[in-house]
């Protein structure tokens, strides 16, 4: 049998592990972050004439800059963030947002060149950074989560990144960022700043994006995504608002008609009923709030969370909770630093087999 180190891989690559957040069949799957509430019926059959109406048409490629979705998805976050004052122009899509990241990384990163990240954070963006050939500092966020200011530009005038990113609300931990830190590490970095907003859509009221920071500043990139709170992780639609100019800089690493003719179609509808989609978010934060209640009631330590899961500790085994969760047909993720697990946000149903599970663990 041949096995890998067989093989000429490249020398960076061997003895690397793949993302693996274990994709297993269980009652209670709450270890990915998606939105647990699937399309309405009519939300499906609006779906479904959407693939059919483009489908006559998938002899020819797509447009290759998707350039009505992205018109659309600018009109969108103009509407999360009033002000922004967004067009198609300074916004871009992709497969996900992590292909919006390899993108980044493949034109302002690679070899000898640096990208910095304040750990832990989400585990994509040291992967994503290595594959394109870049070094990876992880410079290590507050006890608490956050980010001091000061802290974070000592970090990058010792290190000097071409690229830093910056996730909020971040994840594992839910940490919604200071505004001040992100100004600071914005003034502080001599390239590019990418603020990892995948669970912006959740934020506490009053918790700004950095959407409004935009304007005057073409090294940062603000990164959204189609998989949590719009309910479409299985379409893999993710975005970018910045200076016309980063896009530019895109446009000469991207693969040529990288978005499919489908997807376009699917997230434009998805769009148009951003109402139905987003309308389960204000029932998955109370039902976070009050999950964060219930575990302190229990004595464990629980991070501040302006996204739709919960980090939680401090568990002296948790793979052993971990196991005795799924033995009950619940998946958390074992991640984040030892001792902690995190649990995503599900329907009432799915929360009350989670408590019932946890309780039964401890
Ligand atoms: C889930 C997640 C993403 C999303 O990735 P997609 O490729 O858009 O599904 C990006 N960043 C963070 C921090 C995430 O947790």
């Amino acid at each position: 049998m041949t096995s890998l180190s067989d093989l000429p891989i490249r020398d960076d690559l061997r003895g690397r592990e793949p993302y693996g957040a274990p994709q297993i069949q269980v009652p209670y799957a709450l270890n990915t972050n998606e939105n647990p509430y699937p399309p309405s019926p009519a939300l499906v059959a609006a779906l479904g004439k959407a693939v059919e109406e483009v489908a006559g048409g998938l002899n020819r490629y797509p447009d290759r800059d998707a350039t009505v979705l992205r018109a659309e998805l600018a009109d969108f976050l103009n509407l999360d963030t009033p002000g922004a004052g967004l067009t198609g122009r300074q916004v871009w899509a992709a497969n996900g947002s992590n292909e919006i990241l390899q993108q980044i990384l493949q034109a302002f990163g690679g070899p000898g060149r640096t990208a910095l990240g304040f750990e832990p954070s989400y585990s994509m963006h040291p992967i994503i950074t290595r594959v394109s050939g870049t070094a990876w500092v992880d410079a290590a966020r507050d006890d608490d989560f956050g980010l001091d200011p000061a802290r974070a530009v000592a970090a990058i005038e010792e290190h000097r990144p071409d690229v830093v990113f910056l996730t909020s609300p971040n994840n594992p931990t839910g940490t919604a960022l200071d505004p001040a830190a992100v100004e600071a590490v914005l003034d502080a970095a001599p390239g590019m700043v990418v603020v990892d907003e995948a669970y912006a859509e959740f934020r506490r009221a009053g918790t700004p994006s950095a959407l409004t920071l935009l304007p005057g500043r073409p090294r940062l990139i603000v990164t959204r995504t189609m998989s949590k709170a719009f309910a479409m992780a299985g379409t893999r639609v993710g975005y970018l608002a910045a200076d016309p100019a980063v896009i530019d800089a895109l446009l000469l690493v991207r693969l040529p008609y990288h978005l499919s003719a489908i997807t376009q179609a699917v997230a434009r509808t998805a769009l148009a009923h951003r109402a139905e989609l987003l309308g389960t978010v204000d029932a998955l934060r109370a039902e976070r709030d009050a999950l964060v209640t219930w575990l302190r009631d229990l004595g464990l330590t629980v991070a501040a969370s302006d996204a739709n899961f919960v980090l939680f500790g401090h568990l002296p085994d948790r793979h052993r909770v971990w196991q005795t969760l799924l033995d009950h047909g619940v998946l958390v993720r074992e991640v984040g630093p030892p001792g902690w697990l995190r649990v995503t946000i599900g329907t009432p149903t799915e929360m009350t087999a989670f408590r019932a599970a946890l309780q039964a663990a401890l």
